[in-house]
């Protein structure tokens, strides 16, 4: 396994700081630097898979486990009314850290629906 030198290697090595809302032996959730809406956090594997491209099948409990927990961390984070998740891939996806990563989404109820033009 290659060295991870992301900067979400660094966070999981506890050697920079991260807004942590989850955490448990496979899975870390934290919230975005540069929130796009209201509430923006991203869920990442312990495990290091660098993109979806990556992935295994015997990384699919753990991709269940992450996507299952997306609504669960949303409904913690006041996104009563809904969200949106995406994963970026690669160059042309527009992935810039190369640790794979869910990103969660949204503003608050009372608040506005996203645009469709959303950065993530
Ligand atoms: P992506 O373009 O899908 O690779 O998204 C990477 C995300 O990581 C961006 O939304 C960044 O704002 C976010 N990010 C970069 N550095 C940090 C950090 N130190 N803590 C939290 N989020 C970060």
């Amino acid at each position: 396994m290659e060295a991870n030198n992301t900067i979400f290697g660094k966070i999981l090595r506890g050697e920079i700081p991260s807004k942590k809302i989850y955490e448990d032996t496979e899975v870390l959730a934290f919230h975005d630097i540069h929130p796009v809406a209201d509430v923006h956090f991203l869920i990442i594997p312990k495990k290091f898979i660098p993109t979806l491209v990556d992935v295994t099948p015997e990384d699919a409990a753990l991709l269940g486990k992450m996507l299952a927990l997306a609504p669960v961390l949303a409904l913690q984070q006041g996104l009563a009314d809904g969200f949106r998740t995406s994963i970026n891939t690669g160059r042309m996806g527009r992935q810039d850290v190369y640790h794979l990563h869910i990103h969660v989404f949204g503003n608050r109820p009372e608040g506005v629906p996203l645009s469709t033009m959303a950065g993530v």
